[in-house]
């Protein structure tokens, strides 16, 4: 299927490339920033542009944030001793959700995935061991997705922290195989964090 302009079919490939978005879809969308005021669509392409010139990392969790610190690492009432590992922004939405964590995070931004062409040097994981030998921190709890590259991510940074003296947790799975946090029910993730298990013990189960 031709479209008739090279303008909308370059910005119907680009909806296209999105996560789970189709061509129909994809043209469905087009047409639609046609139909709005230009005002708005002036500023929906502003806002896109602005996101990945503009948008920083917090230097310490590794956060979207838009100061260098983000509001999590700061905030006075959070637990420097506890780190949540989570695989993105999405999961860390998700355990705040559940009001049942006071710790700080770090976002791996992603989990180790060979097939994908995702080693460990693209994810944070160094950054990860370096602040937990450099500062207070206590107690590591391991919230990634209960699969496969989830685990050997969870695997890898075990064995990277054998020598130093933190408790390392994972979170109980009340979660089924496969699913990832995001899709669980805040109840159901707010207890398996608040059930979380020396990550050992999920290691003997294997
Ligand atoms: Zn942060």
């Amino acid at each position: 299927m031709d479209l008739p302009s090279k303008l909308l079919e370059k910005t119907v490939e680009y909806f296209e490339s999105l996560p789970g978005v189709g061509r129909r879809t994809a043209l469905r969308y087009a047409l639609q920033l046609l139909k709005m005021p230009k005002d708005e669509a002036n500023a929906f392409g502003e806002a896109i542009s602005r996101l990945s010139k503009e948008l920083k990392f917090c230097k310490v969790c590794h956060n979207i944030s838009d100061h260098e610190i983000c509001q999590i690492c700061i905030h006075p009432k959070r637990n420097q001793n506890l780190i949540c590992v989570v695989e993105d922004l999405r999961d860390l939405l998700a355990i705040e959700g559940t009001g049942q964590f006071f710790g700080v995070y770090h976002v791996l931004g992603g989990v180790i995935s060979p097939m994908d062409g995702v080693g460990p040097s693209e994810l944070t994981i160094d950054s990860l061991v370096t602040r937990i030998e450099s500062g207070s921190v206590l107690e590591v709890l391991f919230a990634l997705p209960a699969t496969t590259e989830g685990d050997t991510t969870c695997f890898y940074i075990f064995k990277k922290l054998k020598n130093v003296e933190v408790i390392i947790t994972s979170l109980a799975r009340g979660v089924a195989v496969g699913n990832e946090l995001q899709y669980t029910d805040e109840v159901t993730l707010g207890r398996s964090i608040l059930g979380r298990l020396p990550f050992e013990n999920s290691l003997r189960s294997h």
